[in-house]
């Protein structure tokens, strides 16, 4: 019997149309690599095998490994390391495009969406099972309360949606909240002008004390005489949370100037 380890973040599926319907959520295809992180005892790892021209599935579990292998699934390649370790340049040399689709772990949701998002050159799409209240991040709207770092880096590198909220008894071990089905669409030519690094440390800064105004925690960037040389009183009173991704987008660009 398999001893479930909660510091992994070992929360299994086992349901056969919640599965088929993840697969469906992330159209793959036959032509499609995926990419699979945290592969379990397998339940969706044999869904996309069975859909996918190829997988290639990490998990960090030694004790997973024997199970995994005796699925004896054939375009499927497990691969039994931390992902947070893998560096995606040596991982993406001898792919093409990928799509990713995976029941992630959720001590590690964010940063294996950052990950993906800012080292890799070839992920196509991220369909990703994650705590709603993630999820909510993910899609949000400026204004909204769940609105943050997270909300405007998916906007600036393509575009997300919830496909389905997942009920936490869905899950084994049942988890203490509920989950939702994110699908990321990347667009890297949507910003392809914007340094990428310098964008991200300007939104980073922007949210850094929530309560603060744009004048406020953008100083620490800029001095407060160059920021009132460029936008007026108006703007810089307002707090990151309620500009938008095109509104990011100029500041960066006149702080650019
Ligand atoms: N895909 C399976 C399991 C999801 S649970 C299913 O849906 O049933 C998340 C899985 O991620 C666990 O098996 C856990 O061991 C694995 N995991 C946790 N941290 C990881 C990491 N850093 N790298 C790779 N896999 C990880």
């Amino acid at each position: 019997m398999f001893n479930f380890k909660k510091k992994y973040g070992q929360n299994f599926l086992s349901d056969k149309n919640l599965l088929k319907a993840i697969v469906s959520d992330s159209e793959v295809s036959k032509d499609d690599t995926v990419l699979e992180i945290g592969a379990g005892a397998g339940a969706l790892t044999q869904e996309l095998s069975s859909i996918a021209n190829k997988v290639i599935a990490f998990e960090i579990d030694a004790d997973l490994e024997e199970t995994l292998l005796s699925l004896n699934l054939k375009n499927v390649t497990f691969i039994f390391q931390d992902f947070m370790k893998v560096s995606l340049k040596d991982f993406e040399k001898d792919l093409d495009r990928y799509k990713v689709v995976a029941n992630l772990p959720y001590y590690i949701t964010t940063p294996i969406i950052f990950k993906l998002l800012e080292e890799s050159e070839k992920v196509e799409s991220l369909t990703i099972m994650v705590q709603k209240e993630v999820a909510e991040r993910i899609v949000c709207e400026a204004g909204s309360k769940d609105y943050g770092i997270l909300s405007v880096m998916i906007k600036f590198y393509g575009e997300a949606k919830i496909n389905r909220i997942v009920k936490r008894q869905m899950f084994n071990p049942m988890p203490n909240v509920d989950s939702a089905v994110v699908t990321i669409k990347i667009d890297r030519a949507k910003y392809a002008s914007i340094n990428r690094e310098k964008f991200s440390k300007l939104v980073k800064t922007a949210f850094s004390m929530r309560r603060k105004t744009l004048l406020n925690n953008l100083s620490a960037l800029f001095s407060k005489e160059i920021l009132k040389s460029k936008f007026d009183e108006k703007f810089l009173t307002r707090r990151a949370e309620s500009l938008t991704i095109d509104e990011f987008i100029n500041l960066y660009k006149i702080l650019e100037k």
